[in-house]
């Protein structure tokens, strides 16, 4: 049996065999902008001559393609072109943000999310070497030990190197709604920032405003998370782990979709008093009871766990916790 345009469409951001995703491109594209879909990439008047109809009309679709998140602009030619969502990442963050998706679209998503994407999740953690994503620690705790924090360690770096910054809605948190913490957290930066602006699928803000969101999202207890390589003009995420598209699937089933930073946690045995705050902070279940040498009942660091983000630090009222360098800065991929 031949597939159907909206299962095609699912082969091209490679989720080929899911039942549910050529529903989501259904549910929000008519037959004929999954038509236009399938001809792109290209220009409107390259893809009005390639579907025979008139450049009008395929610029206006081009255009609410864009709007939904369902293609995005090119640059590549003088003229703006068009292309398809490249991945189910592209697909999910640019739609989810669409202004104007229905309830029924993200709670479909979430039903994806809850009975596909973990085992899509397990073949990419096969697929690819090194994963996409990396936790990169509260500025604070990376501040106070001195040691080497590289631009792509540290969020105040990469806010302050950007040329422009925009925030947007949380997605996971926006389809998945299971917790009340912070929505408008995610910070895009250059062509992210560009792009979420252009769309008007999230807002500019000041650098000031960003380091702001960020002190609000440690305070709160979310993991700074940002693209896994050394250049940093991307996003910079705040997770939660019940939301969260990756962590509940790297803390509970040990998937290597995420790296941890390339710092560790240490506690002092002669400085905790065992008031167990850090052991509620950490997601990664880094965080153990046991006792020091004078028979006294302390937090230690299970070191294997630690993802090195460092929230546990920030809270401890005795300041028994640091961050130190575990690993080399050639650790980040290129
Ligand atoms: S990866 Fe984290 S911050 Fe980004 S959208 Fe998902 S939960 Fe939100
Ligand atoms: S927060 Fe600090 S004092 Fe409290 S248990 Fe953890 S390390 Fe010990
Ligand atoms: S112990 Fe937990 S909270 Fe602390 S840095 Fe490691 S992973 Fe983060």
């Amino acid at each position: 049996m031949s597939k159907s345009i909206y299962e095609q469409m699912t082969d091209k951001i490679m989720l080929t065999g899911s039942k549910i995703v050529p529903e989501l491109f259904e549910m929000i594209a008519s037959q004929d902008e999954a038509e236009l879909m399938m001809a792109l990439p290209g220009t409107p008047k390259q893809l009005a001559e390639k579907l025979g109809k008139p450049f009008e009309e395929i610029d206006a679709m081009c255009r609410e393609l864009y709007h939904k998140g369902l293609a995005f602009k090119s640059f590549k030619s003088e003229t703006v072109g068009y292309k398809m969502c490249r991945d189910m990442i592209q697909f999910h963050d640019a739609t989810i943000l669409w202004q104007e998706a229905p309830r029924e679209y993200l709670d479909l998503w979430q039903k994806f999310m809850e009975e596909e994407w973990p085992d899509f999740a397990r073949l990419a953690e096969q697929f690819f070497p090194k994963p996409f994503t990396r936790v990169i620690p509260v500025q604070e705790s990376v501040d106070a030990g001195g040691q080497q924090v590289l631009e792509p360690d540290s969020v105040n770096k990469i806010i302050e190197a950007a040329d422009i910054v925009a925030v947007t809605k949380c997605t996971c948190r926006v389809i998945a709604h299971k917790c009340d913490m912070p929505l408008e957290v995610c910070l895009q930066v250059n062509n992210a920032a560009r792009y979420t602006i252009d769309r008007g699928s999230g807002r500019e803000v000041t650098k000031e405003e960003a380091l702001k969101i960020l002190r609000e999202c440690e305070e709160k207890g979310l993991v700074h998370v940002t693209m896994n390589k050394t250049h940093v003009g991307h996003f910079i995420c705040n997770c939660c782990d019940d939301c969260c598209q990756a962590l509940p699937l790297v803390i509970s089933d040990g998937l290597n979709i995420c790296d941890p930073s390339r710092f560790q946690a240490e506690i002092d045995s002669d400085a905790c008093v065992a008031c167990g705050t850090c052991l509620e902070r950490c997601y990664f279940k880094a965080i153990e009871e046991t006792e020091n040498s004078n028979n006294e009942t302390v937090m230690s660091v299970i070191a294997e766990k630690c993802f090195g983000c460092g929230l546990c630090s920030v809270t401890c009222p005795e300041n028994a916790i640091s961050l130190v360098e575990e690993r080399a800065a050639d650790f980040i991929p290129e």
